[in-house]
């Protein structure tokens, strides 16, 4: 049903996209943007969390109405996230260097091989190099035209704009590995775009899916702050609001993703960025240790900031 359109999006109330189910408890809502930053695209969201299988999404969700995804994912997201640096000039402990390696390798160690690799959302192609560098035959997929430009002109790696639906066709179980890291969670129909990757990929191929894990402890302890400040604002689907970030998974829903979806769960890891302080700049030695001490106790229970999720087809 729709409930009220506008020129951009249109917003529509749905059931569950994971589980098909209708009953929800609202979380809380939120401005669209990055952050504080509200940006020409954003839209304001209303966070829920669905009562059957706790998936947490947009709703009523925002479909594109005269807008694509190019327009959505434009020069002023890729702006918001980072300025693209060529991977030559990255350190070795930027987070897309040492988990791009951690991650490669271990795909590697799943199929026994390497072989034809596709990065869906490859943004600047840091992985690609990584890839094509340690043998892989590796192709990249990006809907943001700035972004797929720098990563052929100045990474010099071989990417493709578009969406994944425009491809699936002639790409069909072509791919022995399919690496989609901060993907899911835009997609308003994860399903859909999992079933999609299924069909892409060789039946003996590996799948990555790296999410944010919306069962991290800082949600929690910043859903309840802002509860007790009677403040409507929720930190779920944090950083980037809608419609970037429509999706929100936690270790149970992800794994219930993948296996109504084609495919066996190898190995879900929770993972922190350890070296997050590289991300912000923090430069003292105490606060950092502090940050990798409570990292580590957040990871060990369960709840750190991402979900690393292997599979492969059943
Ligand atoms: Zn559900």
């Amino acid at each position: 049903m729709d409930v009220y359109s506008e020129k951009k999006f249109i917003f529509k109330i749905i059931p569950c996209p994971l589980c098909g189910q209708d009953k929800f408890r609202v979380l809380g809502e939120k401005e669209g943007g990055f952050f504080s930053r509200s940006d020409s695209t954003a839209v304001p969201a209303r966070i829920v969390s669905c009562l059957s299988c706790s998936l947490i999404y947009v709703n009523p969700m925002p479909f594109p109405g005269r807008l694509d995804s190019s327009d959505i994912y434009n020069e002023e997201y890729t702006e918001m996230l980072s300025k693209s640096i060529p991977f030559d000039q990255l350190s070795e402990r930027d987070i897309d260097v040492f988990e791009g390696r951690l991650r490669l390798e271990r795909m590697e160690s799943i199929i026994g091989h390497r072989g034809r690799l596709l990065d869906i959302g490859c943004g600047p192609g840091n992985l690609l190099v990584q890839s094509i560098r340690s043998g892989w035959d590796a192709t990249g997929l990006e809907v943001n035209r700035e972004s797929a430009h720098f990563a052929r002109e100045v990474n010099k790696v071989p990417v493709v704009t578009g969406m994944l639906e425009d491809f699936e066709h002639s790409w069909k179980e072509s791919f022995d590995a399919v690496y989609f890291n901060q993907v899911l969670e835009h997609t308003q129909e994860p399903l859909k775009f999992l079933k999609t990757v299924r069909r892409i990929l060789k039946p003996r191929g590996v799948v990555f899916c790296g999410v944010p894990n919306e069962s991290c402890f800082m949600n929690h302890v910043g859903h309840y702050y802002f509860k007790f400040r009677l403040s409507p604002f929720t930190p779920f689907l944090s950083p980037t609001f809608s419609p970037y970030h429509m999706i929100g998974f936690s270790t149970k829903s992800i794994r219930q993703a993948f296996e109504m979806t084609g495919f066996e769960v190898i190995e879900i890891r929770n993972i922190n960025y350890t070296s997050i302080g590289e991300v912000f700049g923090g430069k003292k030695e105490f606060l950092k240790r502090i940050r990798i001490f409570l990292g580590l106790l957040a990871r060990m229970a369960g709840h750190g900031y991402g979900l690393d999720v292997y599979g492969v087809p059943k």
